[in-house]
């Protein structure tokens, strides 16, 4: 065993409606020392995504649930204090499914983004650690150019596939994904619409994410503001919110639009039961358009491709994105959750639960 104790968010209680902190144990574990290219992981920084309160339920999903009794599952970037592996000494910065827990014992692999352990699980196997990208700020592999950014990549650009002129509407656009996928359809040559809660948001989105036009969800008439903005339709509709803001799109959408169907967070994600459904689908027929449900992975053999220019319009300053940082422990992790549900978040919710010894 080494010297490093680790403390662990463990599902003991499958959650209803809201996560409490009351679903989880806390407990504290002396971690194994590393042999054979193994690491001990401090971990620094937790990423948080709306779909992780999904994979707590017991159903069926593209991912398998939480385990009770397991940690957590969730990405999280941190950095090696014990190795068993040269090409990982201690103080290299990592990356991987180190779910909620403060130290764990890791396999290491070369490669940047890996096969997405963290919406999957580890299959029984220990997680990997990948080093993290250079030149950029370490948290960027956990939103911008991690699954947050591959996601509006292959969403926007491989189903949204919006052209020069086309208008292009995002709702959850002040969020990660949202952020990310309409600077992808301004590159594009679109005329970019996002729709996100409150005018801090609006402004950051108009103001430095250099989206054309926002809709306050919370304050307008969603539906009225989009005709106004797409007088000839909404040609990309690319959906983070689901609900009455999908409905207000689909009444939008001009004939042969595409609405990309990346999330439902307004609906279903605690309890099906919540869910409204769109009551006007018969507009997409009569308009030939389509609606394209997908999941990041379906696009994993064209990962390094996307993380690639993902980070080449990232350095060049044509992709901004923004990290909300919470500060905390690993028992902030239920809260910090909760944040995406309330709207409290400001890009990607993240929680640091210790410094890096190194800059
Ligand atoms: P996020 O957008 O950073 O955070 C969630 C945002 O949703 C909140 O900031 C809030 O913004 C908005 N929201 C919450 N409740 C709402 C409601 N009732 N009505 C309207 N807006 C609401 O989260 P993210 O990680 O980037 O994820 C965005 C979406 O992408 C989620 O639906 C997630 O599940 C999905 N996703 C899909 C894939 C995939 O493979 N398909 C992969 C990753 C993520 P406001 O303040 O504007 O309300």
């Amino acid at each position: 065993m080494t010297t490093f104790q680790s403390r662990r968010m463990l599902l003991t209680t499958r959650p209803v409606w809201t996560l409490k902190q009351s679903d989880f144990t806390v407990d504290k574990q002396p971690v194994p020392s590393p042999r054979d290219r193994q690491v001990v992981v401090k971990v620094l920084w937790l990423a948080f995504d709306p779909a992780m309160r999904g994979w707590m339920n017991d159903g069926p999903s593209y991912a398998p649930p939480v385990a009770l009794g397991d940690v957590m599952r969730g990405h999280g970037v941190g950095e090696v204090v014990d190795s068993a592996a040269d090409d990982f000494p201690v103080g290299t910065l990592v990356h991987g499914n180190f779910g909620w827990q403060d130290h764990l014992l890791c396999d290491t692999a070369d490669g940047v983004v890996g096969a997405l352990e963290h919406v999957h699980g580890n299959k029984g196997a220990l997680p990997v650690a990948r080093k993290v990208p250079e030149g950029l700020p370490p948290t960027a592999i956990l939103g911008v150019l991690g699954t947050t950014g591959l996601t509006a990549y292959f969403g926007m650009l491989e189903l949204g596939r919006p052209r020069p002129g086309d208008v292009v509407v995002v709702s959850g656009a002040a969020g990660a994904t949202g952020t990310v996928a309409g600077q992808l359809a301004r590159l594009a040559g679109a005329t970019t619409v996002g729709i996100a809660g409150g005018a801090a948001k609006g402004a950051w989105l108009t103001d430095t994410a250099k989206f054309d036009a926002v809709i306050d969800y919370k304050s307008e008439d969603v539906s009225a503001r989009i005709a106004e903005l797409a007088p000839n339709g909404v040609n990309v509709f690319y959906d983070n919110v689901a609900g009455r803001i999908l409905e207000s799109a689909i009444h939008n959408i001009a004939l042969r639009g595409r609405v990309v169907l990346c999330g439902g967070i307004s609906s279903g994600y605690s309890d099906e039961a919540t869910a409204y459904g769109p009551t006007n689908l018969s507009t997409i027929t009569v308009r030939s358009a389509s609606m394209h449900g997908f999941i990041v992975t379906d696009f994993l053999d064209r990962f390094d491709e996307a993380a690639e220019r993902l980070a080449t319009w990232v350095r060049r300053g044509d992709v901004v994105w923004a990290d909300d940082v919470q500060q905390g422990s690993v028992e902030d992790a239920v809260e910090t959750l909760n944040r995406l549900f309330d709207g409290k978040n400001f890009g990607k919710q993240l929680l640091q639960i210790a410094e890096p010894s190194t800059s």
